[in-house]
């Protein structure tokens, strides 16, 4: 049995003193335990947040980072230094970079992202999902299928909660329009399948996030199918209350 993951994405909101003021929220009102819960603050925003979560059980996340080391690669970030400053998981091939704000962002360039984290120590979760014009055309399994074999190619695990993958149907995020359940469950099947080939027996344990207008009143019908193991939450993350009612519904389904 998995613990769900409940990760809230800020993207690019809040200010200094918001942000710290919102982990705070969602540290104490954290549930002692039976779901894991992130937050995915803006870089710049990032040693506040770790700090107003420290001794919580909330951990810290980046929404982005280089894929060198270290060096003269301006404005770049590594994954050393995101592990220098308290975080713990790493977002990688949002569809926000993968389609609107980078693009050369894409399954090579974020495959060699997702190396560098994994060679920190640190947990990548890995963005997976079809846009609108994709399903409509029936290729959601083959964009699935391609986005989790190169992003993950050459990548080894140890224990299954080294990796973390979020299936996030390009058109509901942001859009409040959600994947039903069954959609849901298809995709993540589909995405356990394609890890169990990669992985063995650990797939079983690997958890697949769902995110695309995931709030309280639909988190629970969502958590509640099997390969569905959490939730990569956008909007609904910037308020405290919404993102702690996600959590309890997640906790519940899987109860
Ligand atoms: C996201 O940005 O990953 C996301 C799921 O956003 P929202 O919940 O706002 O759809």
């Amino acid at each position: 049995m998995i613990t769900p993951l409940i990760l809230g994405n800020w993207k690019m909101n809040t200010t200094a003193a918001t942000a710290a003021a919102l982990a705070r929220e969602v540290a104490q009102g954290a549930p002692a335990n039976g779901v894991s819960l992130g937050v995915c603050p803006p870089l710049v925003y990032l040693p506040i947040v770790a700090e107003a979560c420290r001794g919580s059980r909330v951990a810290v996340g980046a929404q982005n980072v280089a894929y060198e080391k270290n060096g003269a690669f301006t404005g770049e970030v590594s994954a050393a230094m995101l592990k220098d400053v308290g975080a713990t998981y790493v977002l990688l091939g949002h569809s926000e970079r993968r389609h609107t704000i980078d693009p050369h962002e894409d399954d090579r360039v974020i495959n060699r992202k997702l190396l560098a984290v994994l060679a920190e120590k640190l947990v990548p979760v890995l963005c997976v999902g079809e846009t609108l014009a994709e399903r409509e055309a029936g290729r959601t399994m083959d964009v699935i299928t391609t986005q989790m074999k190169q992003g993950l190619a050459g990548v080894k695990i140890a224990a299954a909660n080294e990796l973390v993958i979020a299936y996030e149907p390009v058109w509901a995020i942001g859009t409040g329009k959600v994947a039903t359940p069954a959609q849901a469950q298809e995709a993540h099947a589909h995405t356990r399948s394609l890890l169990r080939a990669q992985f063995g027996e650990l797939a079983k344990g690997i958890a697949i996030l769902y995110g695309g207008s995931m709030k309280p009143d639909n988190a629970r019908e969502i958590c509640s199918q099997p390969d569905v193991n959490g939730g990569l939450i956008g909007g609904a993350s910037l308020k405290s209350a919404d993102f702690l009612a996600i959590a309890k519904a997640a906790l519940e389904a899987t109860r």
